[in-house]
């Protein structure tokens, strides 16, 4: 349930609506906006009984928010959220935020090189797994912390600010200390011990759709990150299974635009899982700046060849500087612009 207050409602009648919602025995979120002042009130599952809080002073209207998740609704908040990061890069803009890097942190020359590579077609966010969520116990299974310290190595030297999952809720907050975006995995979408902790680490979080997930699952998955505090949600699309083998998934862009219509948080996607074809991730990666994608997140190696995962899906360097000069000409088409790397640290 959303209070809308009157346009010039004092600071006093906004805290009489915060108190009465707290007697009430929920939560009170106050939102001031350019719009409109609002107090959002959490903890109610269904529809409450507005009528005392219609009465305050100050209150201009009461909407009741009819989606099953609340706080990741576009009713509860008209503007798209935009995610702030480190050195002023946002993801919710008009920009185009691109994140590339392998699949999976291998070692310090493979992350150093993936990194200058991507920085230097123009990527803003280097991406890789030091914990890697593998279908089977006997592949690669990542390298741990050792590799979360090869991203800040990395980051330090090139500038591109750092996306690298987390599996585990006890792993998040090691994640939290040397990521810029903690990623939830599809395969982790719904561990929801996990997104309570990630939402509460004080850093942005990149929430991927889970392979069988409905876009209300997604979002009710968003709802606990949000629930916990965090508002830096970044939404990702990378396929979902289907019956038929021709690709790995079935990456929905409809889900970009079907989100940007319920949802205020942006959204990426992933062409790289939501292929598994290294050939079909260029035309998909056009395709989801077309349809509106807030970013696009491609998985680039410096020898597909050698990668100890999904090879078989990652750009080699020189096709990924193809797809940027391309996205470029798609963004401008649109009216959107790809974002700028950050400027490259200068050395000491
Ligand atoms: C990944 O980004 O490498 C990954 C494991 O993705 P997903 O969770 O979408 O499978
Ligand atoms: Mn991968």
């Amino acid at each position: 349930m959303l209070v809308v207050m009157q346009h010039g409602a004092t600071p006093e009648q906004v805290r009489r609506v915060v108190l009465t919602i707290e007697e009430l025995g929920y939560q009170a979120r106050p939102m001031p906006g350019a719009q409109r002042t609002a107090v959002g009130l959490v903890g109610n599952d269904g529809r409450g009984d507005s009528s005392r809080l219609a009465a305050l002073p100050g209150v201009k209207e009461i909407i009741h928010v009819t989606q099953p998740y609340k706080q990741v609704s576009r009713e509860w908040k008209q503007e798209t959220t935009r995610v702030r990061l480190p050195g002023g890069l946002v993801v919710g803009g008009d920009e185009v935020v691109i994140m590339a890097g392998p699949c999976s942190v291998e070692s310090e020359s493979q992350i150093l090189t993936a990194a200058r590579q991507v920085r230097a077609a123009g990527a803003a966010i280097l991406r890789g797994g030091a914990y890697k969520p593998r279908s089977s116990p006997y592949t690669f299974q990542g390298l741990g912390a050792k590799g979360l310290e090869l991203l800040s190595k990395a980051r330090e030297e090139t500038g591109l600010l750092v996306v690298t999952e987390a599996i585990d809720p006890e792993g998040v907050d090691l994640v939290a200390e040397y990521a810029d975006i903690i990623q939830i995995g599809a395969r982790n979408m719904q561990n929801f011990s996990l997104l309570k902790r990630a939402g509460r680490a004080g850093k942005p979080v990149l929430l991927k759709r889970g392979m069988a997930a409905t876009i209300t699952e997604l979002l009710l998955s968003a709802e606990y990150l949000l629930a916990e505090g965090n508002q830096n949600v970044i939404l990702c699309e990378r396929g979902i299974r289907s019956f038929d083998p021709a690709t790995r998934n079935v990456l929905d862009l409809t889900a970009v635009p079907v989100v940007q219509a319920l949802s205020h948080l942006p959204i990426i996607a992933d062409p790289s899982h939501g292929t598994g074809r290294r050939d079909k991730v260029m035309p998909m990666a056009r395709a989801a700046i077309a349809a509106g994608a807030d970013g696009i997140m491609v998985e680039v190696h410096p020898e597909p060849d050698r990668a100890l995962s999904d090879g078989d899906q990652s750009l080699y360097p020189d096709q990924f500087a193809d797809l940027i000069r391309q996205a470029r000409l798609i963004a401008e088409a649109i009216g959107r612009r790809i974002a700028e790397p950050l400027p490259q640290p200068v050395e000491a």
